[in-house]
């Protein structure tokens, strides 16, 4: 019988590279004339700006496909 919380299952995991944190705000190091800073918004190279990863597909030793 299954808990009153049943396993979501999902076929994506958080990025390894970023965790989940998919872009980052840099500061150019100038500014606006209004005088706030100039940010550039850069994407995750490996996620490519979404936080998540497909899973990759596992065998087991019996041929049965897993999570990663
Ligand atoms: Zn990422």
């Amino acid at each position: 019988m299954p808990g009153p919380n049943q396993a979501i299952v999902t076929r994506v995991r958080i990025c390894p590279n970023c965790d989940g944190f998919a872009t980052a705000a840099v500061p150019a190091g100038t500014r606006h004339s209004d005088g706030s800073r100039v940010l550039l918004h850069v994407d995750c190279a490996t996620c490519h700006g979404i936080g998540t990863v497909p899973l990759r597909p596992r065998l087991t030793a019996a041929d049965v496909e897993v999570a990663a």
